[in-house]
Parts: structure tokens; C-alpha cells; sequence
């Protein structure tokens, strides 16, 4: 098996290489726990879940660490506002992110290390870029990296070190204005540790290297996150975690596109972000993962919840159609587990599927054959060809595996929609009932048009009849 990604740092698709035979290290940029998390961490969190997924069925071993950032100048920032210490506040988002990532169904990392609890490697690290005359201390107890010190420097984000503007950090101290913090002397009143030059906090981009090293070593496979983190983030801790080493970081640089909201960012300081709490009250989980499959994940997204809404409409169609199958057969197939689940795909769909995710997690193409799958699936239902049907059904179980789709048990996920629908509607499940059993009254009566103005009413009101053999259904639409 050959899979590709497309490497940050080369621009092109490059093979993914397990150094260890059959064993993958994955490394993905947490979040910065000071608020909740939008549609944009959630498609981040998905684009690793999807990658780590994939991996897995395929065979592959693999470690997965996403970090926690719970400190930082925007937690402290935070904190100071709401009034609470920054470690009660990162504590506090911890907690709604774990809720967030669970809705979302993304499978738990091998490791979840949080910044404050690696401060030692951190040091360690600080220390051996300063003896190597990579980083310098000022007076007020903060280190910078001598970016001029290390000649590779731009090379992840593309660009020249002449070309590039000062840092964040504004202190007049530093050698050059384009050097950033490895650490931050303490001021007053904020959070600190002890290090060899005061009392301070680590920089963010130091947090990431030691925490990634020190779980997977150096150098590891995949280094991942959002795109805004090319620069100065990942390109940071290329400097520093190389400097220090004298050997690569990582081998393939992995970066999901931003969401979009008509042609602007989604960003909180637009105001045109959503929560994924608020996402969460108005669709499935899957509909949202459904909507960022539908792109490649490199390309950026637009995001609206009118696409999301139909997002959950396709799901809708695909559910059905294996709920049929499932009628038919007495019930859903055994989930299939993770691991090793397209190991060597079977059928010549799921060859496809496979050819489709190897090629950089084209999952967008993928789906397409999902889809094609279901409308096979329906037109054998039609058929009555039972035994074809169920086979289908099972090669959908792997989707389910690899992509985090379809992970429902259908009659569930319908009964679920149904209900979801039927709330928005206003009406209530009595009354509902009530309009069919008059509007059954109607056609006893041979009143047709009586029948079909009750028909007509529930269907502005946003419900669907549908008279199968075995009496009226009804659908919120
Ligand atoms: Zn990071």
C-alpha cells in the first residue's frame, strides 16, 4: 500500500514512510484552552481523526498526540477577565472540550499531554538551544531563538528571513525583531515556574516540540494541523526542535484549509464564528463531519448552515437506504473495529474506496463512490435481491470505520432525525397523529380534497406523508 499526502514543506505528494515497519507517529496542534471551540477546531479535529482512522484500517500502528496549549498569553488574558486563575479556566475548557470531541466522534489520542504538566522537557530543551548558541536570555528573564542562527529558517512556510516581519513579542531586548520567545519572563501577578533565568512560562512554540519529541522522538512521520498554523508555529518549532537535534522534526507536514463564511474567515475577532455546541443543537455530528468530507481538506471550506442542513439530508438518504437493508435482514451487521479494517480491502469497491483515500485522503472522491454505493444498494432492495443487498451493506460497514460516517444504527438515526425534525416543526407527536388519522377519516369518506388539504397543511408545517403498505409514515422534512 502506498498512501500520499501532500507535504507542507515540499508542496507536493510525498509517500507516507512508517521509519518502523507497519508503525506511524502522528503529531496534531491541539487547541489554546481559554473558549470554546468553533467549526474550525472541529474541522481540524476531524481532518486528524479521518487521517488517523485511515491509517489505522489500513493496517498501519499508529500513535496518535494531540496537545493541549493551557498556558498562554490568551488564557491569562482571559482569566484575568472573567475574574477565575488561568489553571481554572484552562480546566474548565478542558472539560467542554472533551464534550465537543466526543460529539464529534473522533477517536481518542494515544496521548493527550497538557503544556503545564511538560514544563521539565521544556526546560531541558530551552537549555541545550541556549549552550548551543541558538537562543539567548535578556534582562527581564526572557529567551529567544537567534533565528538568524539557524539558516533553514522559512523553510516550511516558504518564505525569506528578509522578507519577514517582526515577531509578536515586542521587546527591545532581542537581537533581532524577528526572534521569538522560547520562554517569557513572569510579570506580575501572572502564572510561573522556576527556570535557570527566573521565574516565568514556556512560549508556545517550545510546548509543542518538547511535548511531540517527547512522546514520538525525532524525527517522527506526521506532523499535522489548521493551516493558520504554518507560520510562525510549526515553522518555530521546525527551528527549534532541529537546531536542537541536528536531525529533521518530522517527515510530512499536514495542514487542514480554514472555514470560510460566504468569502470572509471564520474568526472570532469577525464575530461569524459558530460552537460546536451551537452546531450541535442544530444537526447531527455526522451531518457536520459530512459536510468537511465533501471538501478536500486541504482546500478551504465555506461553511453555512444551509449546507449543513443539507449535509444532513444526503446523511438522511444514506441512513435510509441502510435501514432498508436492515429490515430486510433482520437487523444491522456487527460494527466493524478500526483496525486493520481495509488492511486488504476485499471487494473491488472498497479497492476503489481505498485507491480514492490513499491518494492524500481524497475523501470527497470517496464519498462519491459511497453514494454510488447506496443508489446500487436501493435499486438491489428494489430487486428484491436480498443477497446482494447485504453484501453492500457489509462493505458500508467499512466506511463507517474509515471515514466516521455511517456510525449509527440506522432505525436510530432516523428515529432520532425524525424526532429532531418534528421539534422544529412545533407540532407535537399527538397532533401529528391527529391530522393523519383525520385526514384517513377523509379518504374512508371518499372527501379527497379534505384529504389532501390536511396533506397540504402538515407539509408547510414542514411534515411529509409518505402511505406505504403497512399505513401513513411521516417525515419531518
Ligand atoms: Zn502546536
Amino acid at each position: 500500500m502506498a498512501v500520499v499526502l501532500t507535504n507542507t514543506l515540499s508542496g507536493r505528494k510525498e509517500a507516507l514512510v512508517p521509519r518502523e515497519a507497519g508503525r506511524v507517529r502522528l503529531y496534531w496542534c491541539g487547541v489554546t484552552v481559554y473558549s470554546r471551540s468553533h467549526v474550525g477546531h472541529a474541522r481540524a479535529l476531524v481532518t486528524a481523526d479521518v487521517l488517523c482512522r485511515y491509517l489505522r484500517a489500513r493496517g498501519l500502528a499508529v500513535t496518535f498526540v494531540r496537545n493541549f496549549t493551557d498556558i498562554d498569553d490568551k488564557i491569562i488574558r482571559r482569566a484575568a477577565e472573567v475574574g477565575i486563575p488561568a489553571a481554572e479556566l484552562a480546566e474548565r475548557e478542558i472539560r467542554a472540550f472533551a464534550e465537543d470531541v466526543a460529539w464529534l466522534r473522533c477517536l481518542p489520542p494515544t496521548h493527550e499531554p497538557r503544556a503545564t504538566e511538560h514544563i521539565p522537557a521544556m526546560l531541558a530543551l530551552i537549555e541545550q538551544l541556549v549552550a548551543a548558541g541558538f537562543a539567548y536570555a535578556v534582562p527581564d528573564g526572557s529567551v529567544y531563538f537567534r533565528v538568524r542562527r539557524f539558516p533553514a529558517y522559512g523553510k516550511l512556510s516558504h518564505r525569506r528571513l528578509d522578507d519577514m516581519e517582526a515577531g509578536e513579542e515586542i521587546d527591545a531586548a532581542k537581537e533581532d525583531a524577528r526572534d521569538f520567545a522560547l520562554w517569557k519572563g513572569a510579570k506580575p501577578g501572572e502564572p510561573w515556574w522556576s527556570s535557570p533565568w527566573g521565574r516565568g512560562r514556556p512560549g508556545w512554540h517550545i510546548e509543542c516540540s518538547a511535548m511531540a519529541t517527547g512522546y514520538l522522538g525525532q524525527p517522527f512521520e506526521i506532523h499535522g494541523g489548521g493551516s493558520d498554523l504554518v507560520f510562525p508555529h510549526h515553522e518555530n518549532e521546525i527551528a527549534q526542535s532541529e537546531a536542537a537535534a541536528g536531525v529533521p522534526f518530522a517527515d510530512l507536514w499536514v495542514h487542514n484549509g480554514m472555514i470560510t463564511t460566504g468569502a470572509e474567515k471564520m474568526s472570532k475577532s469577525l464575530g461569524n464564528i459558530l460552537s460546536i455546541g451551537e452546531v450541535a443543537a442544530q444537526a447531527p455530528a455526522e451531518a457536520l463531519r459530512l459536510l468537511f468530507l465533501g471538501t478536500h481538506y486541504r482546500t478551504p471550506l465555506d461553511f453555512s448552515p444551509a449546507r449543513l442542513e443539507e449535509s444532513g439530508r444526503a446523511l438522511g438518504r444514506l441512513y435510509e437506504a441502510l435501514a432498508r437493508a436492515d429490515e430486510v435482514a433482520g437487523g444491522p451487521p456487527p460494527a466493524l473495529p478500526v483496525d486493520g479494517a481495509l488492511a486488504e480491502p476485499p471487494t473491488p469497491f472498497l479497492t476503489e474506496l481505498c485507491a480514492a483515500m490513499d491518494d492524500d485522503l481524497n475523501a470527497a472522491r470517496a464519498l462519491g463512490l459511497v453514494f454510488d454505493r447506496m443508489r446500487e444498494l436501493n435499486r438491489v432492495l428494489d430487486a428484491g435481491d436480498r443477497a446482494a443487498a447485504s453484501a453492500i451493506r457489509r462493505e458500508l460497514a467499512a466506511v463507517a470505520a474509515t471515514t466516521g460516517l455511517l456510525t449509527e444504527v440506522p432505525a436510530t438515526f432516523l428515529e432520532t432525525a425524525r424526532r429532531r425534525g418534528q421539534e422544529r416543526t412545533g407540532l407535537s407527536v399527538a397532533e401529528i397523529d391527529a391530522a393523519i388519522a383525520a385526514r384517513n377519516d377523509a379518504r374512508r369518506r371518499k372527501d379527497f380534497r379534505e384529504a389532501d388539504a390536511i396533506r397540504e397543511r402538515l407539509r408547510e408545517q414542514g411534515i411529509l406523508l409518505e402511505d406505504t403498505p403497512s399505513g401513513t409514515m411521516w417525515k419531518a422534512g
